[in-house]
């Protein structure tokens, strides 16, 4: 089984890169652990909404997709893994995207670093879920983030949709900037977690740019990063113009939203929390807008930070798309 590598860093954006775009669903649940759909209902409900591909990531198995009748979806063979060692005592919950059915899975005992690893060594791309809701802290995800680009997590889900709904929690965009600005060069999903418990379906997604829907090219597209997050809004393009004097230039394209938003880690004395922002003049609609921003004058202490910039796009609805960080360097 080949492990998948990250991608290096380099300011081509998943819009350069050949390939089509494929929405899809990476984490739901079904009768096969505590959700209520079967996991064929739930490739009907995605197969009539419009996705491409679906991951079914029952709890601690992974439900073989072999048998079900994927109506023209890319069924990705998954799981939500259970692993400890949170400081705080709190459980994580892995998302092993693309893992071979029948793989025997580590118990939910084992430490996530093993789990980690053992899932990229199946080949699988490895997101930690709703970090907020579970109650881990940074230092507990970036005791998953390896330099290896073979091993570690790589990234983690920054919305979770029924995480949202049931305790307000589905938001980890703090702990994504956070561990970002320490050096890890991880991805961001967005995700339903549906249970169908609840309204939770279509919440949160995945459009992923690979050359065809199979599951090891989604599998790679993921671990390269070449994809975008989004609650609602398209991302249509976004392209780095140039650097100049050190500033990256960025030019956006949307579906009609209230705003466009170049983000880095914030600096509270260099006033360097948003990166910049377009608005619609007086509550105007706007699909496009050309920014720039600067990295932040180096820290006294010496310490390195990353520098990155992130895309976010924002409609009236308050749903957001989120690009994957864009490295400086
Ligand atoms: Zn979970
Ligand atoms: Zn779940």
């Amino acid at each position: 089984m080949q492990r998948l590598d990250r991608a290096a860093p380099s300011h081509t954006t998943p819009w350069q890169v050949p390939g089509q775009w494929y929405r899809g669903a990476l984490h739901c649940h079904t009768t096969e652990s505590d959700g209520q759909p079967t996991p064929q209902q739930t490739v009907d409900w995605h197969a009539a909404n419009g996705y491409g591909f679906l991951a079914i990531t029952d709890h601690d198995r992974v439900t073989d997709p072999a048998g079900l009748d994927p109506k023209g979806l890319c069924l990705v063979p998954s799981t939500e893994l259970t692993a400890a060692g949170g400081e705080l005592g709190a459980a994580y919950h892995l998302l092993g995207i693309n893992v071979p059915p029948g793989t025997t899975l580590p118990s939910p005992h084992t430490l996530a670093t093993e789990s980690v690893s053992f899932l990229r060594s199946v080949g699988a791309t490895v997101f930690i879920a709703h970090p907020y809701w579970s109650g881990l802290t940074s230092a507990d995800l970036l005791a998953l983030w390896s330099d290896d680009p073979q091993d570690g997590a790589l990234g983690m889900e920054i919305y979770n949709g029924a995480s949202h709904l049931e305790t307000q929690k589905g938001d980890s965009h703090a702990a994504w900037d956070e561990t970002l600005a320490r050096g890890a060069r991880w991805w961001g999903i967005a995700t339903d977690d549906t249970h169908w418990g609840t309204l939770d379906r279509g919440l949160g997604w995945v459009v992923v740019r690979a050359p065809t829907a199979t599951p090891a090219a989604i599998a790679t597209a993921l671990a390269q990063g070449h994809f975008y997050a989004s609650s609602g809004p398209e991302l249509r393009q976004i392209e780095v113009l140039g650097e100049e004097d050190g500033a990256l230039r960025i030019h956006v394209e949307t579906s009609p939203c209230a705003a466009i938003y170049l983000l880095a880690y914030g600096d509270h004395d260099s006033a360097y929390n948003a990166g910049a922002i377009a608005r619609g003049e007086l509550g105007a609609t706007i699909t496009e807008a050309t920014l720039s921003v600067s990295p932040p004058p180096a820290p006294a202490d010496g310490n390195g930070r990353t520098w990155y910039v992130r895309v976010q796009a924002t409609d009236w609805q308050r749903r957001s798309a989120w690009s994957n960080p864009i490295f400086a360097s």
